[in-house]
């Protein structure tokens, strides 16, 4: 399989008062294509800055000090990024159609992506502003101008962490839809059940570091490290009897 992108002893830093505050590393990472990989951990660990990286967010006025190897193996216009919280990625004096134009001029490449993303133009207007919309319609709108950039690869960081539990499960299943199509994923959590039957690698992260990767379900049921144990032990099961 060809890969995506190799990450080799990367280490990133953040500049502070005192010195620069190391965030991320040395990590060894990868993807391939069409492989859809979970990056877990707890907030703090490091994920959402990997990922700035990978995205090529993280210019020298971030602050952001790196060293170690990115090697990109596909541009970086072929990778579309889906962030955490829709209400604040979305310009709320921009129209849903201005945003969906700025990715893609060709009216009818619109329409298919707002319909791989379940929102047929009966169910909404390209004229509506953000505040016209729900959390979960935000979202969608958001996933809808990541496909039209028809990437290699999407990085989602939480992408559903700001969304209700029924709308999160509807936004998995849309996820898992498109991961049918081929699409790599890197998709970044807190929440280790979300990657379950969505992915087949996870790398877990913990203080910048990974402590340990590996396949799915093999992982969650062996696991070798004890923060990995921990993370299983931690999610919460129902009690119906
Ligand atoms: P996660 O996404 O796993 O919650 P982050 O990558 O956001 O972790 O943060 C990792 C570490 O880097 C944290 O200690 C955080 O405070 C720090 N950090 C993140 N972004 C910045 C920034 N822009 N400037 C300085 N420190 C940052
Ligand atoms: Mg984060």
């Amino acid at each position: 399989m060809k890969k995506l992108f190799t990450a080799s002893q990367l280490e990133i830093g953040y500049r502070s008062r005192n010195g620069v505050k190391k965030a991320v590393g040395p990590v060894d990472f990868q993807i391939e294509e069409g492989e859809c990989v979970g990056l877990i951990g707890e907030s703090g660990a490091g994920k959402s800055t990997l990922a700035l990286e990978i995205l090529g967010l993280l210019g020298w006025k971030s602050g952001a000090r790196i060293a170690g190897r990115l090697d990109l193996f596909i541009n970086r216009d072929e990778i579309a990024y889906i962030p955490q919280d829709p209400h604040a990625a979305l310009d709320p004096l921009c129209s849903i159609g201005a945003h969906l134009r700025e990715v893609a001029k060709d009216r009818s490449l619109i329409e298919k992506a707002l319909e791989q993303v379940r929102l047929p133009l009966d169910k909404i207007s390209l004229n509506s502003y953000p505040h016209e919309l729900s959390g979960g319609m935000k979202q969608r709108v958001l996933i809808a101008m990541a496909l039209l950039r028809q990437p290699k690869l999407i990085v989602a960081d939480e992408p559903t962490s700001s969304l209700d539990v029924t709308l999160q499960a509807d936004i998995m299943d849309l996820f898992r839809q498109i991961r049918g199509t081929g699409m790599a994923f890197l998709f970044v959590t807190h929440q280790m059940p979300l990657t379950r039957d969505f992915c087949q690698r996870v790398v877990i992260m913990r203080a910048g570091i990974i402590v340990e990767q590996g396949r799915l379900p093999d992982l969650f049921l062996n696991p070798g490290n004890p923060y990995t144990r921990m993370l299983i032990d931690s999610v919460p099961r129902l009690c119906l009897s």
